[in-house]
């Protein structure tokens, strides 16, 4: 059986290091280019799974070995990401799964734990990063395990960073989530995992990978199975792009979508049936030879991917709009069916988020 790519959202409150993180991430990945770096989607960065093995190492068999591997993660990247979490589809939340950020220091803060509120409630699963390691009082930077570099801290060091675990364990556990550090996780499918990380050291990145392919790999195989025909996904935002019209940036969640395709979106008071024009994918850097090129048309993008959709009718149509694709073989009555869900959909997002 062949995977999807998970679709990775990170949370978090404000200046908990959410950017900060994604970015190094993302220049990690950079560097481990022999393999195939990242690729830039609109929206989202995917990284390849050979080049997660590349960073994380020794790490990844210890932690994230599995008969059927995902072809890699699909890493939400532009804001919002709670609205995405909120989201109610079909198969409980457009995001697979989710880091929750916090920084070391502060512990839980308020939109913490509104984050987590809703991955409860939309069961999505998640890891906490406990971000800014290298500001916890007589740190020093060794190695980039964090599980290396947190035994050579000086046992003043040690007992400080095991007392900040210790009280986001308690947080987790007011939340009704049993966690650990996770060096200390037994079953993953039980207690979560909390990393502690450095997004400007980048110490503790390979263990965050690990522990998020290794549970997207061992418990959402069935969740992650592709689909052939039905594809469907997620407006993240519509915008005016120059050239273009009115264009959606969407994350397709599942399926593969094709250029003539009818697709089914909401505007406020209804959802629409309208054609896909164009399907367009970010040029690489060096094959951009005008910065208004920015586009490659394809014909045809298969899940999970980020792309922008070119279509006559697209104005007015809300972000957080699931999409549906419309297989005109079948008939008035799936078209009805189709309205119905994203009507359905729609509602509860927007009900969700204002109550939330
Ligand atoms: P966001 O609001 O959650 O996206 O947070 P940002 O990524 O913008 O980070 C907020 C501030 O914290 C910025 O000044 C960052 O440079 C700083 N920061 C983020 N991560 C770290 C870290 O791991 N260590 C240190 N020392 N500073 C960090």
């Amino acid at each position: 059986m062949e995977l999807r790519q998970p679709v990775v959202v990170v949370l978090g409150h404000a200046d908990s290091g959410k950017t900060s993180l994604l970015d190094k991430i993302r220049g990690t990945a950079v560097q481990a280019r022999e393999v195939g770096g990242i690729t830039q989607h609109i929206g989202a960065s995917f990284f390849p799974i050979d080049t997660i093995k590349e960073v994380t190492g020794p790490l990844y068999d210890r932690l994230a070995k599995s008969e059927t591997p995902i072809p890699g993660l699909l890493v939400i990247d532009t804001p919002g990401h709670e609205v995405f979490a909120n989201l109610r589809m079909r198969g409980g939340s457009a995001a697979d799964i989710a880091i929750v950020v916090a920084d070391v220091n502060k512990g839980f803060e308020a939109q913490t734990i509104e984050s987590i509120e809703i991955l409860k409630k939309r069961r999505v699963p998640f890891v906490v990063a406990l971000n800014k390691v290298d500001r916890v009082t007589g740190w020093r930077p060794f190695s980039r395990f964090i599980s290396e570099e947190a035994k050579k801290q000086s046992a003043d060091v040690q007992t400080m960073l095991d007392e900040k675990i210790y009280t986001v364990v308690g947080s987790l556990s007011r939340l009704g989530f049993p966690s650990e550090a996770f060096w200390r996780v037994k079953d993953f499918t039980k207690e979560i995992a909390i990393v502690p990380v450095s997004a400007r050291t980048g110490v503790g990145i390979p263990e965050l990978l690990a522990v998020l392919v290794g549970l997207t790999q061992q418990f959402m195989g069935k969740r992650l199975e592709r689909h052939e025909g039905a594809a469907r996904g997620l407006v993240l935002e519509i915008n005016e792009e120059p050239g273009l019209g009115p264009s959606a940036n969407i994350i397709l969640l599942d399926g593969t979508l094709k250029q003539g395709d009818s697709i089914i979106v909401a505007k406020r008071d209804s959802a629409v049936q309208t054609r896909v024009k164009a399907l367009l994918l970010p040029k690489p850097l060096d094959e951009m030879r005008d910065p208004r090129d920015k586009f490659k048309p394809v014909s045809e993008v298969t899940a999970a991917a980020g792309l922008k959709v070119t279509s006559p009718d697209l104005e007015g149509v809300l972000a957080g709009s699931p999409l549906y694709v419309f297989d005109k073989a079948k008939g008035e009555d799936e078209l009805e069916r189709l309205r119905s869900i994203v009507e359905g959909e729609i509602k509860n997002a927007i009900v969700s988020t204002e109550t939330s």
